[in-house]
């Protein structure tokens, strides 16, 4: 078979027969769309058209597709070395991503670790807690407390802290490792705090406490659980409550990182650092899978000092040269631009432009924070008919369970934005 050209239909024809998708059928499949390049905030589609951005890749390309300065870092790097093994050898690209993420994380993250998806970065950051643990001699302290409605990601120990029936996962209750769960946090973001907010939290994890090797959530935002964005005093009370009981607190700021909630990292908000940080999808701008977890010395000291005197993980792609070079040239520019201002005016205009959507009587909420914007419906979405009326709208926007979101790239530019929110506004319109 030639396998050069391929037509849209070809192509189409050979991802059905033989190629899954995210959360996919390959006997029922859904409708695709065919994406030929991507530039600044839009798509080219097969047949010519071109669709505004809305998703940046699911969190990630926060500045747009193609960017010339991240294109040179690749391409620079590209000519030294893509990839060496990190066993034994240390690397500029790894040396300068390291440095810059202490800088910027909060203190007193100090160590870092590369690996390369979220998913990878959240199973390291539960070994790293359980490892303390044993180093400490307490070997009985290794469960998770965690909340419900979070998503950390879709490999085993992951799963076991997604939530169990929002979080995709309960097909595999049997086999996952018992978390304890404490409510979702009821809080919402802008709304006066009271203290009984913490109570279940409290409670689950005073009750626990013996067995709890770490807390581990997202911090002010639930993403894939729910898109539900919480009050920063409740992670004040939690990061309180794990020092007063002799927990760890993990951050999974995977989503949240990197500018995304109006702050470089969402823990910012509450004005606490974790003793376990996860990051990905947008460090490396969207251009390639890298992720890391930070730890503060407390946590490596305790790993150092374990049975094994190491930690016990090492990913063959550790610190990848080409992924290091372009998340460094995404850090940059994300710093060198006015990225407070940029996202100060994507929240107001999203605020603005989809507040029509709250009057509709199929919509149960429209929340704004930063550049997430996000419309709950009372139903549950038909996501294939949605996202065919978004592509005729001429925008890229892919809804899942209640909920239609978007979290453009930070460059976007507003004219762009309001086609949008516009397309919301009026493919969400009841009949
Ligand atoms: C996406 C996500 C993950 C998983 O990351 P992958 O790169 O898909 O493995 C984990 N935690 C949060 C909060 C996420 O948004």
């Amino acid at each position: 078979m030639n396998l050069k050209n391929l037509s849209t239909r070809q192509i189409r024809a050979i991802d059905q027969a033989h190629v899954w998708h995210p959360y996919s059928s390959l006997s029922q499949p859904l409708p695709t769309y065919h994406v030929t390049s991507a530039s600044g905030v839009r798509l080219q589609l097969g047949d010519g058209s071109k669709l505004i951005d809305g998703m940046s890749s699911w969190w990630c390309a926060i500045h747009g597709y193609n960017h010339p300065q991240l294109n040179e870092a690749v391409s620079t790097q590209l000519t030294k070395m893509s990839h060496v093994m990190f066993g034994g050898i240390i690397h500029e690209p790894a040396a300068q991503l390291a440095q810059r993420l202490v800088d910027i994380t909060p203190e007193p993250l100090n160590k870092v670790f590369f690996s390369d998806s979220g998913s990878v970065s959240v199973e390291i950051a539960i070994k790293m807690a359980l490892q303390f643990w044993q180093a400490k001699g307490h070997a009985e302290k290794n469960q998770l407390l965690t909340l419900r409605k979070g998503y950390h990601g879709d490999t085993f120990a992951a799963m076991s802290v997604c939530d169990p029936e929002t979080g995709m996962h309960h097909l595999f209750s049997e086999v996952l490792r018992q978390q304890v769960f404490s409510e979702s946090p009821r809080c919402p973001f802008n709304e006066a705090w009271q203290p009984d907010y913490l109570a279940d939290f409290e409670h689950q994890l005073i009750g626990h406490k013996d067995r709890l090797a770490a807390v581990i959530l997202e911090p002010i935002v639930q993403g894939a659980g729910g898109m539900h964005f919480y009050s920063p005093d409740y992670l004040k009370g939690v990061r309180a409550l794990c020092d007063e009981h002799n927990v760890l607190l993990i951050a999974d700021e995977i989503a949240t990182g990197f500018g995304r909630t109006g702050k470089l990292f969402a823990c910012e908000w509450a004005d606490i650092s974790p003793d376990i940080l996860c990051i990905g999808k947008s460090l490396t701008g969207g251009y390639m899978t890298l992720a890391a977890t930070l730890c503060n010395d407390k946590v490596s000291d305790g790993i150092g000092e374990s049975e094994a005197g190491v930690f016990m993980h090492g990913p063959t792609f550790m610190a990848n040269p080409l992924a290091c070079a372009v998340a460094n040239a995404s850090i940059e520019l994300l710093l060198a631009s006015d990225w407070q201002g940029n996202i100060a005016h994507i929240e107001a205009q999203l605020k603005e432009e989809l507040a029509p959507c709250k009057a509709y009587n199929t919509v149960t909420d429209v929340r704004v924070l930063g550049a997430i914007g996000v419309v709950e419906m009372k139903d549950f979405v038909d996501v294939a008919a949605l996202q065919k009326r978004f592509v005729e709208a001429g925008v890229w926007i892919r809804p899942f369970a209640k909920l239609v979101y978007v979290m453009p790239a930070f460059n976007i530019e507003a004219a762009d934005l309001s086609s949008l929110t516009a397309a919301i506004v009026e493919v969400l319109k009841p009949d």
